[in-house]
């Protein structure tokens, strides 16, 4: 038995709810990981994720192997006691590192420089897996080999097998039977490689599988040419992950070709930025129209920004530079996440999440005019 596995709750055509069980407990899907890069969320703390209905958080293998270094970490009751999080936590390998940093990639490892020293850096798969078995990650990542695109055929295919490589070394070196780790799909846009990718990944015997090197600029269209026939290749019962996701769009188009778990940066990103998800796109609260609005951001939404604050209000903490700011409109952007999911997973669960998802495109197209 897996430390990590999948079970199918209701669908509607390709698109799927289950329960994804781990050490750390379930996991209802489709669901949506807040990305906590340092072992936090950026502005909010454990007790708050709780709150607002976290199920699942994704820390980061590179940044935490350097500071504060995963011995540390260790020491400190793995992840789940260093950060204050009983829930189960996915840890993200590295690889995604190699677009935004930019290392030397050698046939058996990254070489990078250290983003806080500058000292060189080497991560191989089976360090990759170390570092992450001594975080207590519930599910790892192998270290896999994205490609910017676009990516002519020959950079996508060799980066492909590159990972392809680099996911049997990464089953090879797993040593804690409690803890899970995910295979990783490469190919980049090309329909043929995903699928291969995807076949000779799952043979591995992963109970889990990211959909990497996607998010990161292709068209929708293009998106679904490489995640389709890459989940056409998986068993039903292995949880698939499109990496790097977190568009309301992208989402629900993820979602309806089978897809149950995304992370994304971008919900606290923006908030930080001043931005405010909703249903009818996202909202500027720097705008000078708020300066004297009484209204919260939404109505709807049960966050504690919107229960208790205007747009004026949260407009002058963004102007003065107020750390509160940042803080109210993560923890709204989050709750939008989460229930946008929450709305996904019931509407799959009574038939109805197509004409859900089609309303939803229909009324930002809308707002977007
Ligand atoms: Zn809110």
């Amino acid at each position: 038995m897996s430390a990590i596995s999948w079970s199918e709750t209701s669908k509607d055509g390709d698109a799927r709810t289950g329960v994804m069980s781990t050490p750390h407990g379930d996991v209802t899907t489709p669901n949506f990981m807040a990305v906590g890069t340092r072992a936090t969320v950026k502005t909010v703390d454990t007790e708050d994720l709780d709150r607002i209905g976290a199920q699942i958080v994704l820390a980061n293998t590179y940044h935490l192997m350097l500071r504060p270094g995963e011995d540390v970490v260790a020491g400190l009751g793995e992840l789940h006691g260093f950060m204050a999080w009983d829930k189960p936590i996915l840890t993200d390998s590295g690889g995604y590192q190699v677009l935004s940093l930019d290392p030397k990639v050698t046939e058996d490892s990254l070489i990078f420089r250290s983003t806080y020293d500058g000292s060189l850096v080497e991560l191989t798969p089976e360090r990759a897996v170390a570092v992450q078995e001594a975080l207590g990650a519930d599910i790892a990542m192998v270290l896999d080999v994205p490609v910017a695109l676009p990516a002519s055929r020959d950079v996508a295919e060799s980066a492909m097998h590159h990972t392809l490589r680099w996911a049997e070394r990464s089953r090879a070196a797993k040593t804690r039977a409690d803890r899970g780790l995910f295979g990783i799909v490469q190919g980049g846009a090309d329909p043929g490689l995903r699928a291969y990718s995807a076949r000779e990944t799952a043979d591995l015997g992963f109970p889990g599988f990211g959909i990497g090197g996607l998010a990161i600029g292709e068209t929708p269209n293009e998106r679904v040419k490489a995640i389709e026939p890459a989940v056409a290749e998986l068993d039903r019962s292995a949880v698939r992950y499109v990496m790097g996701l977190g568009d309301t769009e992208g989402i629900l188009d993820a979602v309806a070709l089978g897809i149950d778990l995304f992370d994304c940066v971008l919900p606290t990103r923006l908030a930080r930025h001043g931005k405010a998800l909703t249903r009818d796109g996202d909202i500027s609260i720097k705008r000078a129209e708020w300066t004297s609005d009484p209204r919260p951001i939404d109505g709807d939404c049960p966050c504690v920004a919107c229960r208790r604050y205007s747009r004026g209000y949260l407009r002058h903490l963004n102007r003065t530079g107020e750390l509160l700011g940042q803080r109210l409109l993560t923890l709204h952007n989050l709750t939008y996440t989460y229930r946008l999911m929450a709305d996904i997973r019931s509407t799959i669960a009574d038939g109805s999440f197509d004409a859900f998802r089609t309303d939803l495109h229909a009324r930002r197209d809308r707002a977007a005019e």
